[in-house]
Parts: C-alpha cells; sequence; structure tokens
C-alpha cells in the first residue's frame, strides 16, 4: 500500500463573532491521508490549525509514496524533514499528529482492527471524562447528567468558583481547576493560591504558571500540597521530559491533537507510569475526531486518569463526524469498529468556513499584567 494524496480541511468551530474573544475564534483542523488500495484514513490537529495546515501541506510531498503501514518509519521522516526549521513545537507537533493519525486509522481499518488493539489492547472499555464548570449551577447540572468530575475554567476568581463548586456537589465529586498558566500571575501569587486551594480536596491544580519556564512550577512544586496538572502546550516526548523526571507534576496533560501522535502520547504515557504520574488528555480545544482518537489510546493505558470533555460544545461538534460518540453517565464507550471508527463529513464541515483562528485576549486580565489589577479576586474567596 502506498500513500497518494494528503487532503486537509480547516472549519470555524466556534459560534457567533469570529473577531470575538475565546472560543469564538477556534478552529479545527481535520486530515485525510490517501492510499493506492482505495483505504483512507482521518486524522485531526490542533497547535495554531490554520499554520499547522500549511505545514502538513509541505510535509505531503515527502509521503507520497511511503507504505501508510511503516507508522514509526513515516513519523521520523517527518520529524527529521522539519529539522531545519527548528524546534518547531506544537505546530510541528500539530502537523505530525494529523497526519500519524490518519495513518492508524488506515492501518486499523487494513487489519480490520480498532486502533485500540494496535495500541496494545484494551485495559477498559469506556473513559471516564470530566465536563466544564464556570459555577456551582453548572456542575450541578453535569453531576445530574452523569459526569463525577468537573473542572472550574476560566481565569477569573478561581478560588471563589471552586469553593462554591465543592460546596454544591460535595465530597464525592471531584473537583479540578485551571488557571491557564497566564502569564500575569506571578509565581508568588500562584503559590498563594494553590495554598488557598488545598482545603478544597482537588484532583488537581492545572498549570498554575505559564510553561515556557520550568523552574517556576519547581517553586509551586517546593511550597503547595496539592497534585498539580501540566503539559497541553508541550509536543513529543521532549517537551514533557523536565516535568515527568523531575516528578514537578502528578498528572500530564498531552493535547490529543498537538502531542505529537498517538504513538508519541503512549510513549509519553510509559515514561510518566514509570514515575507514578497520571495521564489525563487535554481535549477543551479539540473537535470529535481527536478525541475519538484519545478515547483508542486511553483504553490501553494503565495509569490513565480522566478526559477532558466539552459537555455542551458547538452545534458543529455533532454534524462534522460519524458515527457520533456514546456517552454513558460521563464516559465515552470505547468502539469496536476498524480503524479510529469515525469519518468526517465534508458537506458539514464545509458550512464552517474558518474564520478568526487566534483567541483574542479579554483585555480587562491584561490590565492586571500592567498594574496587578484585581490581584484579590484571584487570590481570595
Ligand atoms: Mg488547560
Amino acid at each position: 500500500m502506498k500513500i497518494t494524496e494528503i487532503k486537509t480541511y480547516l472549519m470555524h468551530a466556534g459560534t457567533g463573532d469570529a473577531l470575538a474573544g475565546g472560543w469564538a475564534r477556534r478552529n479545527w483542523l481535520f486530515v485525510k491521508v490517501f492510499t493506492d488500495e482505495g483505504i483512507y484514513g482521518v486524522g485531526e490537529a490542533s497547535g495554531w490549525p490554520r499554520v499547522v495546515e500549511t505545514a502538513i501541506h509541505d510535509l505531503t510531498e515527502i509521503l507520497i509514496g511511503e507504505d501508510p503501514m511503516n507508522i514509526e518509519r513515516i513519523w521520523q521522516k517527518m520529524f527529521i524533514a522539519m529539522m531545519g526549521h527548528g524546534m518547531t513545537g506544537i505546530v510541528g507537533g500539530g502537523a505530525l499528529t494529523g497526519i500519524e493519525m490518519a495513518l492508524w486509522d488506515i492501518k486499523g481499518k487494513a487489519l480490520g482492527v480498532p486502533v485500540w488493539n494496535l495500541l496494545g489492547g484494551k485495559i477498559r472499555d469506556e473513559i471516564r471524562m470530566y465536563a466544564h464548570a464556570g459555577n456551582a449551577e453548572t456542575a450541578l447540572k453535569m453531576v445530574e447528567r452523569g459526569y463525577t468530575g468537573v473542572k472550574a475554567g476560566g481565569v477569573k476568581n478561581p478560588l471563589q468558583r471552586v469553593k462554591e463548586i465543592r460546596e454544591a456537589v460535595g465530597p464525592d465529586v471531584d473537583v479540578m481547576v485551571d488557571v491557564h498558566g497566564p502569564p500575569w500571575l506571578t509565581v508568588g501569587d500562584a503559590i498563594t493560591l494553590g495554598k488557598a486551594l488545598e482545603e478544597f480536596n482537588l484532583l488537581f491544580y492545572e498549570d498554575p504558571v505559564a510553561p515556557e519556564n520550568v523552574e517556576s512550577i519547581a517553586r509551586v512544586r517546593r511550597h503547595v500540597d496539592i497534585p498539580l496538572a501540566a503539559g497541553e502546550r508541550h509536543a513529543n516526548i521532549y517537551g514533557l521530559r523536565e516535568l515527568i523526571e523531575r516528578e514537578l507534576v502528578d498528572v500530564v496533560q498531552p493535547d490529543t491533537g498537538r502531542a505529537g501522535g498517538l504513538m508519541q502520547m503512549k510513549k509519553q504515557a510509559a515514561m510518566a507510569e514509570a514515575h507514578g504520574i497520571g495521564f489525563a488528555p487535554h481535549d477543551g480545544s479539540l473537535g470529535p475526531v481527536a478525541e475519538m482518537a484519545a478515547v483508542h489510546l486511553l483504553a490501553t493505558l494503565p495509569n490513565f486518569l480522566i478526559l477532558e470533555h466539552r459537555e455542551d460544545d458547538v452545534p458543529q461538534r455533532y454534524e462534522v463526524m460519524e458515527p457520533q460518540p456514546i456517552i454513558v453517565n460521563g464516559s465515552i464507550l470505547v468502539p469496536d469498529t476498524p480503524g479510529l471508527g469515525v469519518d468526517i463529513v465534508e458537506e458539514a464541515i464545509a458550512h464552517y468556513p474558518s474564520r478568526g483562528n487566534i483567541s483574542a485576549p479579554e483585555m480587562d486580565e491584561y490590565v492586571y499584567v500592567q498594574a496587578r489589577y484585581g490581584r484579590d479576586r484571584w487570590l481570595k474567596a
């Protein structure tokens, strides 16, 4: 079998005005890798989707004629091919991921087995997920739908919101908080916040500091006695190596669209497993294909903890892929169909042309960068 063509599908994955902030500018990028035997594979890439799309087109010419079954060989060929561009981070990681994911889909279809079977076989039949909850009311709604874990994301008033959510859901639901490693939260503030969060029995405190300087999270680690989580902005085994080897976090969170591919994530998980670190992939900005790819991988991992899921996502999520995942009581059932078991719906994707592609910061938070305005909102409940 030989690779003959690679196509990309970029779409707007937000709602409303693409010039508004946050999710309104989200885009999804899907990939199809075609072969001379009529089998094709689908994948999904994140990591600045419009830029990654160009990277995938650049890589395509060195992949035509390759046997798609040789996934590690093709990954190494792409990785070495990008070397001249320097360390390409999550943009390169996204390009590697979209193509590599589609190769697993091809291999599974060619052999008539689900991707989880190729990755070692499954440990579990369903993948437990947590939902996002910005306040106590949403948290209770998610618990009613069967979720046993909720995460307070967003960057405003994290302590106040965690307190309200924990009081609302009681002690038996896992509560997490993500402060998104903002460059405007100092390490000292992250420590103060972490100490204040200790009493709420969190499953993890995510991205307390920006990821660029590993010593920052090392400082938080020394002073805060709750599980820490990080890793969504890192690619490949090299990106997570120091966090894992120095045991600076309790949970790693590679993004299934830009971590470098399913085999890179399998390797990352093995590195983490050797250090007693859990695995809870980032999914917040991803579309449905990457989510299903994560389900196949996570079915095989002994140190899988929990998967992120946007329960109330944009309507197009349910239009651009088929079949839909089966979610029961906050868990996705692991499918038995060959490959990833899903396909994209090109006609539906065409209804959502790409817009935006980079999120607009909330400027009132940036005031804080300049003047540390509103510090009390962060650090008091
Ligand atoms: Mg996050």
